[in-house]
Formats: C-alpha cells, structure tokens, sequence
C-alpha cells in the first residue's frame, strides 16, 4: 500500500522522549514502572523490557503525536 503525501510539512511533530532511553519518539506507551506508581512514557523496547519481572508494571495507554 502507497500512500503519496502531497503536503510535505517540514515542521517538527511533537515528540516526547522515552524515560529510559531518552530517545525521540511519536508513539510512546503510559505505564508505571516502580514502588512510586508515577506514570512514566516508554518506547516500546524499553516497555518490552521494563515489565519484565516487574511487580509494579501496569500500563496505562498510548500515547501518539497527533498528525497534522
Ligand atoms: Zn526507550
């Protein structure tokens, strides 16, 4: 599938960046990674691996930059 996109924005999309890698990404993943229960954003790598072996792992939903 091809999906040619005649508008091509040169503007930065919001981004945030990953707690652990601290990389840039336009789709992070909302859980809770410790015995704090403060809601943090993962790649998904690292969502992969943090919940792994974690009690205190829930997840919490998507987030996604929005698309204009
Ligand atoms: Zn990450």
């Amino acid at each position: 599938m091809t999906v040619l996109k005649s508008c091509h924005s040169m503007r930065i999309r919001e981004e945030r960046s990953c707690f652990k890698c601290d990389k840039l990404f336009s789709e992070l993943f909302r859980c809770k990674y410790d015995e704090k229960g403060n809601w943090i954003f993962l790649c998904k790598t690292c969502l992969d691996q943090s919940k792994l072996n974690n009690l205190f792992y829930q997840y919490g939903g998507t987030w996604k930059s929005k698309k204009r």
